[in-house]
């Protein structure tokens, strides 16, 4: 099993001899070594991957971010470029499957600098890399993985994920999509609302219930959208993410091969909360990249560009303070979000983590780019700057995923496991 940190470089000082360095199993003593652990890019795999997708963002991705946005169109054009050119397509699989064999923190990168310029081309990939890509690898066996990686690595096949139903979001185990045993094959009915990649995708992951009883007995299945019974409602039209598509998906008795059970029979409750916690620290990085690119903009026409009063506006404290405020709410939580995901991998939940870092960078992002916006004044509300797309685009992040009301429950469910005593 693979996300793990690959070969991290580690320094640490022990008290009764000198420092070592850790390289994988290996400890090395050194005497004077540097001090080379660098949180955001902990190895020259990281170093050299944020390199060659910080270029390709900053000129392919941002060049069509705002026609993208305004004519509410997927580019699935350049999303299958990141599979066939840039290789990004399975950072989480083993070299073994096709994947690039890096761990979480090679996916926050990616996010991140992927949305510093368009977070809703951002979030399909998301859906596809996260939520179908990494959640297969790590819950299938190789036949499933021989059939449906290559597909989606090259990206001629797009995947997604659907887990909320019109009914449920929040209350995902009230789920009510039922799978009935017929033979060699399940029968689905129900209904996944607001599937991000629905109106595009080929492949799909599915949770449904063997017994509509059962709270806790989630099956999981890989669906395809050429499956007699699949069907695709309305595109929705939405606020923000307009680049990214968002349907229904209906499944009227939808037969599916029992081989493409992708948990055993009742026991992908695990399997989908794993997966919630990779997904929500992506997430959180999609809100440091939004925050990102707000404090770039904001600051080059403060400091540089912009003059009131014979003053340029960083002279006036009260957008001294939106500016510095913005600045130092990101780097606390992009500091967060990485020391979160360099402790994420397929053996370790860390669901205290993800929600900690998903609440707290997705209110700075929106808190963030509201700032940029009023440095801005009207060129900030309207669309000559990226930065009212932005604050539309970060307004997801505190809902999908699980709202920021579900992350705040999470961590009090986490802390009464911790700390609540015995009676
Ligand atoms: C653009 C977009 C893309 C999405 N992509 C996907 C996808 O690909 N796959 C997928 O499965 N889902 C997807 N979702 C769904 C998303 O995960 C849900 O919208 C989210 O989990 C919230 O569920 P809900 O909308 O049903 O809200 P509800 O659960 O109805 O919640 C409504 C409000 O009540 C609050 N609330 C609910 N329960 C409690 C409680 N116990 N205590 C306090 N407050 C509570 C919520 O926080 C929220 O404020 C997407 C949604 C959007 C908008």
């Amino acid at each position: 099993m693979f996300y793990q940190a690959g070969l991290v470089v580690t320094k640490f000082l022990f008290p009764t001899g000198g420092p070592v360095l850790i390289v994988g199993a290996m400890s090395i003593p050194v005497t004077d070594a540097p001090m080379t652990f660098d949180l955001f890019n902990p190895t020259q795999a990281h170093q050299e991957l944020r390199e060659v997708i910080a270029r390709f963002a900053s000129g392919v991705i941002e060049e069509q971010a705002r026609e993208y946005d305004e004519q509410e169109k997927f580019n699935i054009d350049l999303f299958r470029r990141l599979g066939q050119e840039l290789g990004l397509f399975g950072l989480t699989v083993s070299a073994e499957f096709g994947g690039a064999e890096m761990d979480a923190i090679a996916e926050v990168i990616v996010h991140e600098e992927m949305s510093r310029f368009d977070p809703a081309f951002t979030l399909s990939y998301l859906a596809h890399e996260v939520l179908f890509v990494n959640n297969l690898f790590i819950n299938a066996n190789d036949d499933q993985r021989r059939k449906y990686l290559p597909g989606v690595l090259d990206g001629s096949r797009i995947g997604g994920m659907g887990m909320t139903e019109p009914s449920v979001g929040t209350d995902v185990l009230g789920l009510s999509t039922v799978a009935t045993r017929k033979g060699d094959r399940f029968v689905l009915n129900g209904a996944k609302q607001f599937i991000t990649n629905g109106y595009e995708g080929d492949y799909f992951i599915v949770y449904a219930k063997l017994d509509n009883n059962s709270r806790r007995e989630i099956t999981s299945f890989i669906v395809e959208s050429s499956y007699d019974g699949f069907k695709v409602g309305k595109k929705e039209e939405k606020m923000g993410m307009k680049a990214s598509s968002t349907a229904v998906l209906f499944f009227e008795d939808m037969e599916v091969p029992a081989e493409n059970l992708l948990s055993p029979e009742n026991q992908g409750m695990s399997s989908m909360m794993r997966n919630l916690e990779i997904e929500r620290v992506t997430l959180a990085a999609m809100s440091i990249g939004i925050a990102l690119r707000c404090i770039d903009v904001m600051a080059d026409y403060a400091i540089n560009d912009r003059q009131a009063f014979g003053k340029h506006l960083s002279a006036f404290g009260q957008i001294q303070r939106l500016m510095a405020e913005s600045y130092a709410d990101c780097m606390a939580a992009r500091a967060l979000v990485y020391n979160t995901a360099l402790r994420m991998n397929p053996h370790e939940r860390n669901s205290l983590g993800a929600a900690s870092a998903k609440l707290v960078a997705t209110q700075m992002a929106e808190r963030v780019a509201r700032n940029a916006i009023q440095v801005l004044g009207g060129y900030g509300y309207v669309r000559e700057y990226p930065v009212e797309r932005l604050l539309r685009d970060a307004i997801l992040l505190s809902i999908g995923g699980g709202t920021n009301e579900a992350m705040q429950k999470n961590i009090i469910g986490d802390l009464r496991a911790k700390y609540e005593r015995a009676q």
